[in-house]
């Protein structure tokens, strides 16, 4: 049978739909397709962090009713969980599951030799695999809906986790990246009942031999702690120095009426601790356009505050009512001519910073993981700045120069492994 998969959203999303390819495909229960028209199951893992999300997988799922009506739809995810009866509205002929039984996916479609992979061995398509080591979030976000769809907070026993990436290593995955609802509250024990927090965790799994390096998906600012700056800084590139640290806001007001735990000045604070003992790690953030309430004059101070952080790049989104969270009961929601130009002026500032980050790192030798294909080889430096490759050096790791920029783009060629040394690494 041929199996079609969409994922939308987050890499613990990435990471499920992942886990539920490889028990289908290695019990040979099915093949992958690239194409849902031709599919016999057709999966859609959905999210619903923003409305957006929402019509997109519901849009998508229309699609398949109406172009293959004879293929078995399974739509799971966040969106099934919240909301099933818009998916079957959308899809009446499929089958909605949400989080909590995608485990059992592969039975309700009568895949019953499945084996029963708690892990992954690989990551379809990609030279870098997503390993989830906690889901959920307990935090009161007044604009998110995800602490009402993944309340529990949970984490992954650490010898499981570490026997996933030893196989991934082994099979040849030169970057792991780990990924969580609430990463940074990841809180396990291990076989002698020893408490494992999240730097604990990274300190184990850096003990791990083999030639890999450990990248984190989004952290909160509160993470940031000197123990774990600490621990950055001595992993010598092992953990790549390269962080993603939502803000939200640089207005005060903005964090509070948003239910975030810190200030802007706080922020700053970690963020020069941060770059006093890993001067080159690179820092992302998710920044919203549009909360309720939010004056033109805290939209400014947002903007200022975020143009001092010198970030290396931004995720802007447009603040989206979530139904059921406190900021969707509020009065005053901004029109959405507001909410647009806003948005549009966080993505000219992030085109800036991308444009600069790539200018900047011209002349360095970066050790990159090898990505794309032959015909169009790129690569992904341990900052995260993407590059477009002079020849395709084949998979796993290379040393790349980076000679050049345009715009966003940066452009390097591949060195032989000696060669880097005459150059200057920018980690
Ligand atoms: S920390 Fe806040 S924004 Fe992030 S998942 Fe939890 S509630 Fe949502």
């Amino acid at each position: 049978m041929k199996a079609f998969f969409k994922t939308y959203g987050c890499r613990v999303n990435q990471y499920e739909t992942e886990a539920l390819r490889e028990k289908l495909t290695k019990s040979r229960f099915a093949e992958v397709s690239e194409d849902f028209a031709s599919a016999d199951l057709c999966v859609i893992n959905t999210c619903t962090v923003t409305e957006e999300a929402d019509q997109d997988a519901l849009r998508l799922a229309r699609k398949i009713n109406r172009r293959n009506p004879a293929a078995k739809l399974i739509v799971t995810g966040c969106l099934a969980e919240r909301d099933p009866a818009a998916i079957q509205n959308a899809a009446p002929g499929a089958l909605v599951i949400g989080n909590k039984d995608k485990k059992n996916i592969p039975a309700l479609i009568g895949c019953t030799s499945a084996p029963d992979l708690s892990s992954i061995t690989g990551f379809w398509g990609h030279s870098r695999a997503f390993v989830k080591i906690q889901d959920g979030c307990d935090m009161g976000c007044s604009f998110c809906i995800i602490p009402s769809i993944r309340p529990n907070l949970s984490a992954r026993p650490f010898e499981e986790i570490s026997s996933e990436i030893q196989g991934l290593i082994k099979n040849r995955c030169p970057e792991i990246v780990l990924c969580g609802i609430r990463l940074g509250r990841y809180l396990s024990t291990d076989l002698a009942s020893r408490r494992i927090d999240f730097v604990g965790l990274l300190e184990r799994l850096l003990e791990i031999p083999g030639d890999f390096r450990i990248r984190l998906s989004s952290l909160e600012i509160t993470d940031v702690t000197d123990r774990f700056i600490a621990l950055l800084s001595r992993a010598d590139g092992k953990i790549a120095p390269s962080l993603h640290l939502p803000l939200q806001s640089g207005s005060d007001k903005t964090l509070k009426e948003m239910g975030r735990w810190y200030t802007a000045g706080f922020y700053r604070r970690r963020l020069e601790a941060l770059r006093e003992k890993v001067p080159n790690c690179a820092v992302f953030s998710d920044v919203m356009a549009g909360f309720p309430g939010e004056s033109d004059a805290d939209f400014e101070e947002s903007l200022r505050f975020i143009g001092e952080m010198k970030f290396s790049g931004l995720h802007p989104f447009r603040y989206s009512s979530r139904p059921g969270t406190a900021a969707e009961k509020r009065a005053d929601h901004l029109p959405e001519k507001i909410i647009l130009s806003r948005a549009e002026s966080l993505r000219a500032l992030d085109r800036q910073l991308r444009t600069d980050f790539a200018s900047h790192a011209v002349g360095s030798v970066s050790r990159i993981v090898v990505e794309g294909r032959p015909g169009k080889p790129e690569g992904l430096c341990e900052n995260f700045l993407s590059v477009s490759l002079d020849r395709y050096p084949g998979p796993g790791f290379a040393w790349v120069r980076i000679h050049s920029s345009k715009d966003l783009n940066a452009f390097a060629e591949v060195l032989p492994q000696r060669a880097r040394e005459n150059f200057p690494i920018v980690r």
